[in-house]
């Protein structure tokens, strides 16, 4: 308690920022065309504690692609209306070993989706919401929580759910292979949509940070203080993005930083330090597995400045 509250937050942020921003290793996702043209060199870092003050440096309110990062919070939203055991036995909670869109990763995890991180299991777990709301209701229930998330109204951004749309075959493919071993909960190409609407979210990094924020604060979002995630299924949450939310390169992440985080191909990522803060880093530019080259580079810093890996235990 003592140490946190000499931190300064806003000097180490500004420290990784300026380390890395110069920084041009890495390449913007080509395979949806709306992302291949955002600009590479747009960087920003945002940290929000728990009880909701916020640190920001660079471009922190430029909005893009929220892509795979709102698989965390629609695995939150379908925890919430159904439970965790229904999440593992529906969905599972194990690694693939494989890139994010693999079909080789379905077969070898014994024709499952494997896990809520990965596009099968996304859009599994998303097959359950839409599923359980029916069409009439199902965007208006998700945009609701995702708003409550960021206590803010987000947006679809309508050119990259467009881009999205017209590139997304191997999606439809992967939903219905899942519908065809038993795995989809609602009409496969439904889901697919769906899925692809909540990927083209429009968020900057601030949003990003408040809502892994909620993470940090055991479920309740530190600006609005209003309960999203039952407390109970917060490690739960935790726990899948430590060892799945960097695809197949978790397990160096987990290695290197030891912060529960996840990635999505826009540029974003967002890590959470249990119980006191998270941190959100923009910057396009990816690695190989689809994660952004420089937000790893910056929350590995932070987390060592601010000794903030989880096993540590500090
Ligand atoms: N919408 C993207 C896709 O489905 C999200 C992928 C990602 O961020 N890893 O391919």
């Amino acid at each position: 308690q003592q140490r946190e509250k000499t931190v300064d937050y806003q000097a180490v942020i500004k420290e990784a920022f300026e380390l890395y921003k110069d920084d041009k290793s890495g390449k913007n996702a080509d395979y949806i065309p709306f992302l291949a043209a955002v600009n590479p060199d747009m960087y920003g870092i945002v940290l929000a504690t728990k009880d909701g003050k916020i640190y920001e440096i660079g471009e922190t309110k430029y909005e893009f692609g929220i892509e795979s990062i709102e698989k965390v919070f629609t695995l939150c939203m379908a925890m919430e209306l159904f439970g965790d055991s229904v999440i593992l036995e529906k969905i599972g909670a194990d690694q693939t070993g494989q890139a994010f869109n693999s079909i080789p990763a379905i077969e070898m995890a014994g024709r499952k989706p494997a896990n809520p991180m990965v596009n099968a299991g996304a859009m599994a777990t998303t097959s359950l919401i839409t599923g359980y709301y029916g069409k009439a209701t199902m965007w208006e229930k998700i945009d609701a929580y995702f708003d409550k998330l960021a206590g803010r109204d987000l947006k679809v951004l309508d050119e990259l759910y467009q881009s999205e749309a017209a590139t997304n075959v191997h999606n439809q493919a992967i939903a219905l292979l899942l519908k065809s071993y038993g795995y989809m909960y609602d009409d496969p190409l439904v889901a697919c949509d769906v899925y692809t609407k909540q990927c083209s979210y429009g968020v900057n990094t601030r949003d990003l940070a408040v809502m892994a924020a909620v993470l940090a604060n055991g479920g309740v979002n530190p600006l609005t203080k209003e309960r999203l995630v039952k407390e109970k299924y917060v490690p739960k949450v935790l726990a899948i993005m430590g060892t799945t939310g960097l695809y197949e390169t978790t397990g160096t992440w987990m290695f290197n930083v030891g912060l529960p985080s996840k990635s999505g191909v826009g540029g974003g990522i967002i890590s959470v330090v249990p119980g006191k803060y998270a941190i959100a880093v923009f910057a396009p530019p990816l690695d190989k597995a689809g994660n952004s080259v420089k937000a790893q580079k910056a929350i590995g810093y932070i987390a060592e400045k601010l000794q903030a890996n989880v096993y540590l235990g500090k």
